[in-house]
């Protein structure tokens, strides 16, 4: 089996859009694309079609290319089966479980709401790639715009679940923000002092810092982190349950 090649596309203020494709097959996909002409010229330069669109979730900054796309390439639209009213041009829905098959490569889906409640993200084991939309950001987490705190954390946790080596491909750049905010309340984690340094630097360069990988959130992203006793104390939340630490925690990003 050989991994995908997946490039990433830059798009309006701070999103990130993913190109891939699998090589046996030819498959070509496309992950949450907001806009549509900077795919396709990704796709000439290329010289790629793509055969699919992957959505994440329904926020038109995840879905405004998919009507135009889909009737320039044909392309097969591919989403949540709970959010399918919501999901432009959808033809096929998945489940939490389902093994969504891409040529030769495999994804595994995760129902993960929270930030909406019919959001979704795919987990392409043998390539080490997680697509996991607007509900894990580096350093940080979806807004809750439809879901529970509850509901976000038991998201959060089927990804801590995954291996450390996996990237997280996620499609938002906010990460030095995030950095900030995350200090205020893990001030002493010395592996976050440490990232948020090698942020700074790249982001005065204006590089991307996405893709992180699992093992670096779980070190340093504190919405990963509501069950470690340093956090809990910090918010004054010492033996409270997890799911109230990441509430609060989620409360103060809210208004930082
Ligand atoms: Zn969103
Ligand atoms: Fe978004």
């Amino acid at each position: 089996m050989s991994k995908l090649e997946i490039h990433q596309i830059p798009v309006l203020n701070d999103n990130y859009v993913y190109l891939f494709r699998e090589s046996d097959s030819g498959k070509v996909g496309v992950v949450d694309p907001a806009v549509t002409e900077p795919v396709l010229e990704k796709l000439a330069e290329l010289g790629w079609k793509l055969t699919h669109i992957i959505n994440t979730h329904h926020h038109g900054d995840h879905t405004g290319g998919n009507l135009a796309l889909k009737e320039k390439t044909g392309c097969t639209i591919v989403g949540a089966k709970k959010d399918a009213a919501r999901i432009p041009g959808i033809d096929i829905g998945l489940e939490d479980g389902d093994i969504f098959e891409f040529g030769s490569e495999t994804a595994r889906v995760f129902e993960v709401p929270g930030h909406t409640v019919g959001h979704i993200a795919y987990w392409f084991e043998n390539s080490d790639a997680l697509f996991c939309g607007d509900t894990l950001f580096a350093l940080g987490c979806g807004r809750l715009f439809e879901g529970t705190p509850q509901q976000m954390w038991h998201s959060l946790e089927k990804f801590r679940a995954l291996p450390d080596s996996t990237r997280v491909y996620c499609a938002h750049e906010y990460t030095e923000a995030n950095g900030r905010f995350a200090l205020s309340v893990e001030p002493d984690n010395a592996a976050l002092k440490e990232r948020f340094a090698e942020i700074v630097e790249l982001r005065k360069r204006k590089k991307p810092t996405v893709p992180s990988t699992l093992g670096e959130e779980k070190a340093t992203n504190p919405f990963l982190r509501a069950d470690q006793p340093s956090l809990a104390a910090e918010l004054h939340l010492s033996a409270h349950d997890p799911v109230e630490v990441f509430a609060e925690t989620r409360r103060r990003k809210d208004s930082f």
